[in-house]
């Protein structure tokens, strides 16, 4: 069994079938991120407003999302291993409308692209229904009036 080195997240396997962003990471590395100021807290939003930078008279990003190489500061962990969002609660509207490609039967070239640059292959149709090797459950308990 291999551990993970410093600064690199341990994941549960069960977590990854449900989740594979959380040993991913490649959007959060590699496009621009940004919205509308409103959105930081400053604004009545949420995103903490250090972790954002501004873009124009209306638009802020996330900090590290327009420089090169890309990386953004609120992402932990190592790309294509291991990671998080330390702010996921708190994230940005465009971060919570990029889903995982298939998450919900529709492809997503976008996260194909992320994935590609970092060498990391695209996800299958039905990633999300991992063979199920769990025991049973127990049936519902009977809620008829006796
Ligand atoms: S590129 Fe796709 S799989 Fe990777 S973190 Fe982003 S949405 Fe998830
Ligand atoms: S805020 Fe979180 S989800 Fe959005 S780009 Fe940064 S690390 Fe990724």
């Amino acid at each position: 069994m291999t551990l993970p080195g410093p600064g690199v997240l341990a994941v549960h396997p069960s977590a990854l079938a449900a989740n594979p962003c959380l040993a991913c990471g490649a959007c959060c590395a590699f496009f621009r991120v940004s919205f509308h100021w409103m959105e930081t807290d400053a604004g009545g939003g949420t995103v903490p407003t250090g972790l954002a930078e501004p873009v124009d008279l209306h638009r802020v990003a996330m900090r590290g999302t327009t420089c090169s190489p890309v990386r953004c500061n609120a992402l932990e962990g190592e790309v294509g291993t291991s990671v998080r969002c330390t702010i996921h609660p708190l994230r940005p509207s465009v971060c919570r409308a990029f889903q995982p490609a298939w998450e919900n039967g529709e492809p997503n070239p976008d996260c194909d692209r992320a994935r590609a640059q970092f060498g990391l292959p695209p996800l299958a149709p039905g990633w999300h229904q991992p063979d199920d090797d769990s025991p049973p459950e127990a049936p519902a308990p009977d809620r008829r009036a006796a």
